[in-house]
């Protein structure tokens, strides 16, 4: 079987997503690049608790499945349209996480509230408008969102994208920006107001970060 691997890989990223609580039943879904004309992504509809390896579609940059036993995610057009958009991006973790996407109803641009959101810096996870599921034009709305080095989006009354060089960093990225917008709702439940951390701060730490150190 070619590329048993990676197929592992997107298998363990959905228990990862529902372990994490980003995700509930088998909603939610994952890529990972395999090569430059392949892809792995996770089935439609299939339990996790059910997935083997083989039935996870290989697909190519046409969009044609060329290798599984089971239908790619309905979300494969949103999926294609990035990777032909981001030749960096190698992974794609989607979600239907709670608070990103009570912020998207809320329409509330998640501020740079928290340390971690940091990372994500100037616009951790900008809101895309509403578009339908599986559709060619969500794909597009997120490429658009996600501009040449963004991580993130909120998708309108949707959820939650992120992308990473792997699958570890778009899942952290997917689990960072969930908390930030957790963290925004409840401030704003409680004062109807989110501080944001001052913009020379977040500059100086965007400085501190892209020489590599920690914080
Ligand atoms: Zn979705």
């Amino acid at each position: 079987m070619r590329y048993e691997d990676i197929r592992k890989q997107v298998i363990d990223g959905c228990f990862d997503m529902q372990k994490k609580n980003l995700i509930r039943g088998t909603s939610g879904n994952i890529s990972i690049r395999c090569d430059e004309n392949l892809f792995a992504i996770s089935p439609s509809s299939i339990p996790y608790e059910k997935l083997t390896t083989n039935m996870i579609p290989l697909v190519d940059m046409e969009g044609n499945v060329v290798e599984s036993s089971a239908r790619p995610s309905s979300e494969l057009p949103m999926h294609l349209t990035i990777l032909r958009a981001r030749p960096d991006v190698n992974c794609i973790v989607h979600t239907h996480s709670k608070f990103s996407t009570i912020l998207s109803i809320l329409k509330m641009e998640l501020p740079i509230c928290t340390i971690p959101l940091l990372f994500y810096a100037p616009n951790p996870a900008p809101i895309v408008p509403f578009e339908l599921p599986g559709s060619e034009e969500l794909g597009q709305a997120v490429v658009k969102g996600l501009g040449k080095d963004g991580q993130a989006v909120i998708m309108e009354q949707h959820g939650l994208l992120a992308v990473g060089e792997s699958l570890e960093k778009a899942m952290t990225c997917c689990e960072y920006i969930e908390e930030g917008a957790e963290i925004a709702y409840y401030c704003r439940l409680a004062a109807d107001e989110v501080r944001a951390i001052p913009n020379d701060k977040v500059e100086k730490m965007m400085e501190i970060l892209s020489t590599g150190r920690a914080l």
